[in-house]
């Protein structure tokens, strides 16, 4: 996972989403506005040629790291507007554009099931989630934070680590065990199910790859390749999948022997 900053819709594209949202917040029911909020959200996203979720979509598509992964696993394809905050259990934020995201099916059902806050007035831990996802929240949940990490909003390299070696790519929390840092790490880590074993094999993999394209870049620097065959490794390199762990490398390569002797030869490379 990486910091995905956010990026803007149009204005046309704004104005669309809060005026649908304003007709859901006049619901005042709130087991029946959790209840249109999926069936309006569905509708409006599913009508053919509709500009405002095209624009939603391609944004979002920009801001993923590139082809279009998953903004938590970075593993599958990006194909479902996610909403961070569930719209059924906060109808109030399902057409916000800064709560929408990009993700691949695992990582929304995963959510679903588990959505806990830190409460703003006793500061406990809540898990906020409905008993069934498909109907939603009967209730208003208590006002609080997000445990979990929003990518475009947090970096999650603040709150969680890679750690390549001696467990293999294993994403622990960062911090003082207790700390809010290390329970908002722990809590992602857990929800989105980001230590699988097939996780950790793809990323060690991602590991031998980012390193083969230094490699790759270096020797090619050293033979005088032309600026462009330069580039074009270096963009190569960047759009390859788990952009994590290349994040992850460069951040850490102190602690991996081989990574220090190759960023030595391309120190340039710590920045990219
Ligand atoms: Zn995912």
């Amino acid at each position: 996972m990486i910091h995905l900053p956010r990026r803007q819709i149009t204005v046309a594209s704004r104005q669309q989403l809060a005026s649908w949202q304003g007709e859901l917040d006049l619901i005042d029911d709130f087991r029946k506005r959790v209840k249109k909020a999926k069936s309006k959200y569905k509708y409006h996203r599913s009508v053919p040629g509709d500009t405002t979720f095209a624009d939603v979509k391609s944004t979002l598509a920009e801001m993923c790291h590139k082809p279009r992964r998953c903004m938590y696993c970075e593993d599958s394809l990006a194909y479902q507007i996610e909403h961070f905050r569930p719209h059924s259990i906060f109808p109030e934020e399902t057409f916000v554009w800064e709560n929408l995201l990009y993700s691949c099916g695992s990582c929304n059902q995963a959510k679903l099931a588990k959505f806990k806050i830190i409460t703003h007035v006793s500061h406990r831990i809540v898990n906020v989630a409905p008993r069934d996802p498909r109907k939603g929240r009967s209730s208003r949940p208590p006002t609080g934070t997000a445990l979990l990490i929003n990518p475009s909003v947090d970096d999650p390299l603040t709150y969680i680590e890679l750690v390549m070696a001696p467990t293999v790519f294993t994403y622990l929390p960062v911090g003082r065990r207790g700390s809010r840092t290390f329970i908002r790490g722990a809590e992602t880590i857990k929800t989105l199910n980001l230590n699988e074993d097939f996780l950790r094999d793809a990323r060690e993999g991602a590991y031998d790859t980012f390193k083969t394209y230094l490699k790759d870049y270096v020797r090619e620097r050293l033979d005088g390749g032309s600026q462009s065959d330069l580039d074009g490794i270096r963009r190569r390199l960047l759009q390859k999948q788990y952009i994590g762990v290349w994040r992850q490398m460069q951040r850490h390569y102190r602690t991996y022997p081989d990574l220090v002797a190759l960023f030595a030869q391309e120190p340039a490379a710590l920045t990219w």
